[in-house]
């Protein structure tokens, strides 16, 4: 069957998934048959997809039309026959248990059509267990969809022992035409990609409180604001249910060992009844307490690296065992999880063979399971490779020699681009995003094509959030280190401000401490309406140390520094344009495009003149006498200029002049 073939879907289960995948079905232009056994609850659940579909209206994604079409392409139905018998493919989202969903098998056996495909959207059951129990293995795979459908774009698209290629391509094509990401799970494991990669996790941070070595505040501040993850783990564990995590933990600790014992905090609170939010309390208390509040500076360096050894070992476990490819975990984490970036890449940024380490260490100490290393890991470390492969990296960098790790470059019309890419921890600066931008600026100098440069920073939470707390916390105790950083953040965002090329500063999100001293650097700055700047240093005892202190004051004044310094607020982009340190505030969809023209705008400008503008400019500031003498003799440079002739041409022609540099 073909995808195009594909008219009428059944969804067996009008819960919260049920409800959920029949209305994405449904938007999707298919007719959908909701199945569940009572009226009062496929009722129930056509009443959600009407008021989630209102939602849609409000908030102006769907038409009125469109979500009346909608709801007349979903039927509703509890004889299972009538709600199967011309459908060419059936999803089952009843309820997680063997018992009922071999009984539903058994109906659809009788009723389906003999060419429709199955699939169901377990968690956690073997869909090589579950699809024996159907008439048509070969026809049946897992379609695990992330709660709530309607928002979630993740579909894992499971393969059975005996599933057909052809019913997984029908399958992913499906999940696309829903407008869905799916990612193929090539072996049916237990947890799939995101649970196998998140509940271990959880578990970890559970172990590391367990073991008291350190608290839920450090865990969840380390997890947070260290590793960047969205949440906290106990935040999360409390958000999805701790019962949720432990069975999943019970079920892999089953089926693969004892790697996956659940620790014994979480069954402490799963046999409390404290199961999270849910119960209005688990790890933080929502009812009298002020439910999850994670402290951002309890980022402890010990705890980050033991998260990330067990997250280095489930990845290459995945991979090893041919579950997915390290490209396929990043997507599926990423999007079902939430995560600003994909684990695999993540891991890539540290060093693989400090997390070996950890995992021997705990090992030989403790003797845990959890801690054995897998050999694809120990092959990865040997080869001195990392998950994506070193090959891969520089392809996806391009062979024009800028090849970075924590920044990436792009040279398009003119604009010099470095994007600061460490989304998954704010794009906060460490020594080598130092030295990669410095040396992408040099080079772009260098560069006939390059005429201005862009810096922006990966994702949407950040343009950047400062100095990387836990590279600081390396050099906190070493005055000689410290100062070293120090002079390099100087140097290097002294290195734009000098720059012959002019440097626009694309700020969205957080823009905050050394994140703020490098847009100060920026000769223009342009920020989205949700930008915070700040300089927090204060808070910290401490000082801007990469030129904030000289340099902000130029140009938003002495008054507004100081008080910009001394109170380590945060500040909204309008303040920040009014004080002078914006140029232009703009919608937050519409920040990469602009910051990007303003930089093509000015890679047209006259390049000496430019260079010759900034070196007065900046001469000046101390030396007025100093800075007219450059003035005086920029201007009589510029008149043996090709571009004073090209300039002075279009402007009489009234046309745009092509400036060449000459
Ligand atoms: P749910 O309890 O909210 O809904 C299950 C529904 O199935 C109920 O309305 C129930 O009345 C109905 N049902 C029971 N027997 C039935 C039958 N014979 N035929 C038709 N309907 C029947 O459960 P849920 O959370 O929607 O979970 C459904 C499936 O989706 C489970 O396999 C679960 O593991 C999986 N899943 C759940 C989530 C989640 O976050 N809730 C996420 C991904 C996958």
């Amino acid at each position: 069957m073909d995808i195009d073939d594909v008219n009428a879907v059944a969804v067996l289960g009008a819960g919260s998934m049920g409800h959920g995948i029949a209305e994405v079905a449904a938007l999707a232009g298919f007719e959908v048959r909701l199945r569940d056994i009572e009226e009062e609850f496929v009722r129930n659940g056509y009443e959600q997809i009407e008021w989630s579909l209102d939602k849609l209206v409000e908030q102006g994604q769907i038409s009125e039309s469109d979500a009346e079409s909608t709801l007349d392409r979903i039927s509703t139905h509890v004889d299972i026959a009538e709600a199967v018998d011309d459908v060419d493919v059936v999803i089952e989202a009843v309820p997680e248990k063997v018992s009922i969903k071999r009984d539903v098998y058994a109906d659809l056996a009788a009723a389906a059509p003999d060419e429709a495909v199955f699939a169901t959207n377990t968690s956690s059951i073997s869909i090589t267990e579950l699809g024996e129990m159907t008439d048509r293995p070969a026809r049946f795979c897992g379609m695990h969809f992330f709660n709530p459908p309607i928002r979630m774009e993740l579909v894992e698209v499971i393969s059975g022992e005996e599933t057909s290629e052809s019913t997984l391509d029908l399958v992913t094509e499906l999940a696309e035409e829903m407008g869905k990401t799916p990612v193929r799970v090539h072996k049916d494991s237990p947890g799939f990609i995101v649970n196998r990669v998140l509940t271990p996790l959880m578990n970890e941070a559970a172990w590391i409180v367990e073991e008291g070595d350190a608290t839920v505040a450090e865990v969840d501040s380390t997890t947070k604001y260290g590793l960047g993850l969205p949440m906290g783990s106990f935040e999360l564990a409390d958000q999805v249910g701790i019962d949720v995590g432990y069975h999943v933990l019970e079920y892999m600790q089953e089926k693969i060992g004892d790697a996956y014992r659940p620790c014994p905090l979480l069954e402490a609170k799963v046999e409390a009844g404290d199961l999270g939010k849910k119960t209005g309390a688990g790890f933080y208390d929502y009812e009298s307490g002020d439910g999850a509040q994670v402290p951002s500076d309890q980022v402890r360096e010990d705890v980050a690296d033991r998260l990330l050894a067990v997250l280095a070992n489930e990845v290459a476990g995945l991979i090893e065992n041919e579950v997915a490819e390290a490209e396929a975990i990043d997507t599926a984490v990423k999007l079902g999880g939430r995560w600003a970036d994909g684990p695999a890449l993540m891991l890539d940024e540290r060093d693989l063979s400090e997390l070996l380490d950890v995992l021997d260490e705990r090992y030989e100490e403790t003797g845990e399971e959890r801690y054995e290393a897998v050999s694809y890991l120990r092959e990865l470390v040997d080869a001195g490779s990392s998950f994506h492969g070193s090959a891969e990296v520089e392809d996806a960098n391009g062979d024009d020699g800028y090849d970075y790790d924590a920044v990436t470059v792009e040279v398009r019309e003119r604009v010099g681009h470095v994007v600061l890419d460490r989304p998954h921890r704010m794009n906060t600066i460490t020594d080598t995003i130092l030295e990669e931008l410095r040396d992408a600026v040099e080079r772009f100098e260098d560069d006939e094509e390059v005429r201005s440069v862009l810096i922006t920073g990966a994702g949407d939470r950040a343009f950047s959030a400062g100095a990387d707390i836990q590279a600081m916390a390396g050099g906190a105790g070493d005055v000689n280190r410290a100062a070293d950083l120090s002079r390099l953040g100087q140097e290097t965002f002294g290195r734009l401000e000098s720059s012959e090329l002019p440097v626009v500063a694309g700020v969205d999100g957080y823009c905050l401490g050394g994140g703020m001293e490098l847009a100060t650097g920026a000769d223009l700055r342009v920020a989205s309406e949700r930008s915070e700047f700040g300089q927090p240093e204060h808070d910290l005892g401490l000082i801007p140390g990469w030129g904030g202190t000289v340099r902000l004051q130029r140009i938003v004044g002495m008054g507004r520094a100081k008080e910009i310094i001394f109170t380590a607020d945060r500040y909204d982009a309008e303040t920040m344009a009014d004080y002078g340190f914006v140029n232009e505030v703009v919608a937050n969809e519409e920040l990469e495009a602009r910051a990007f023209e303003l930089a093509r705008d000015l890679a047209a400008g006259p390049p000496i003149a430019q260079r010759y503008t900034k070196r007065a400019m900046h001469r000046g500031w101390d030396d007025v006498d100093a800075g007219l003498d450059v003035e005086a003799q920029s201007f009589g440079l510029l008149f043996d200029t090709e571009d004073l002739m090209t300039g002075m041409t279009a402007f009489m022609g009234d046309s745009e002049p092509e400036f060449e540099g000459k």
